[in-house]
């Protein structure tokens, strides 16, 4: 079974304001200890997380071994103030701010950073990215204070432009990565960089009626498209649902990213799982303190 290589365990795949209420006087331990259990019984065995403000993913991380699973976390994620991830993470205005959350995160026991470089794929409108994205030489600035701590980058972005800037910057994952165009797929597949499509959280909404339909197909078949391309031409696609986010649920939700891969590999099982098991081998060595 392949591990999920991008998860949210504070969540629950069907509401964030009920995580939110869940957790916020203290992590639900219980809830916790559940969604692990369920995770070791379907056999995925690696999780690496995209990290919560509550301390619900370092707890997950502290007793993930008991369950026998190999958990990576940044604690928590990382954003600009007035730009998108709020829900996940803590903020920083200056470079100095950033570098004393990163900081932080070394002292909880991160084993990578997550950064939010970009906004939200916006699921009414084809084409359009919310926020905007973090400006070319602000991206590098922060990889390189992440670098230097022995940390490995992961980074959540949409856009080709601010995808290829991430790129150049030297970020280790791209993390959902919509609109992105020939130009970015050969350059991730030339530096080795990882890509996470996380299919799911859209390709899931398909017939749900919460967004516009046109535009939710649309988008769905746009990161299919790109897997295949991506495929053929050689990128580090790794398997990772962002398991949490409403609509994917826990363990299943793998299970759903799969079967989209399963769809851009045109059925090439073979090869699929050839690449999925690459990807996480680079995954598991590379998001970990160095
Ligand atoms: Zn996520």
């Amino acid at each position: 079974m392949f591990g999920e290589c991008h998860a949210h365990i504070f969540m629950n795949g069907r509401s964030y304001k009920e995580a939110v209420e869940r957790h916020k006087n203290g992590v639900d331990q219980q809830a916790v200890k559940e969604c692990l259990r369920q995770y070791r019984d379907a056999g995925i065995s690696f999780i690496r997380e995209g990290g919560d403000r509550y301390g619900v993913s370092s707890y997950a991380a502290k007793i993930a071994k008991d369950y026998g699973i190999d958990y990576r976390s940044p604690v928590f994620a990382i954003h600009k103030k007035g730009c998108y991830g709020g829900i996940v993470g803590l903020e920083y205005e200056t470079l100095s701010d950033f570098s004393v959350l990163v900081k932080k995160a070394a002292e909880e026991g991160a084993d990578f950073i997550k950064i939010m470089f970009a906004g939200l794929l916006d699921f009414d409108v084809y084409g359009r990215v919310t926020g905007t994205a973090l400006s070319f030489s602000e991206m590098k600035e922060l990889v390189h204070i992440c670098h230097e701590e022995g940390f490995a980058v992961m980074v959540h972005i949409n856009g080709a432009e601010a995808v290829r800037n991430a790129l150049i910057s030297g970020a280790d994952s791209i993390e959902h990565g919509g609109y992105m165009t020939d130009e970015e797929l050969s350059r991730m597949a030339r530096l080795g960089t990882i890509w996470v499509p996380t299919v799911s959280p859209v390709g899931n909404l398909r017939g749900t009626g919460r967004f516009d339909e046109a535009a939710v197909e649309a988008i769905t078949a746009m990161q299919l498209a790109n897997v295949k391309r991506a495929l053929a031409l050689g990128v580090s696609v790794a398997l990772g649902s962002d398991a949490g986010a409403v609509g994917v649920p826990h363990c299943s939700g793998l299970m759903d990213e799969y079967q989209y891969m399963l769809e851009a590999a045109d059925g090439d099982k073979e090869m699929l799982d050839r690449v999925l098991a690459a990807s996480e081998k680079q995954v598991k060595e590379r998001f970990r303190r160095h």
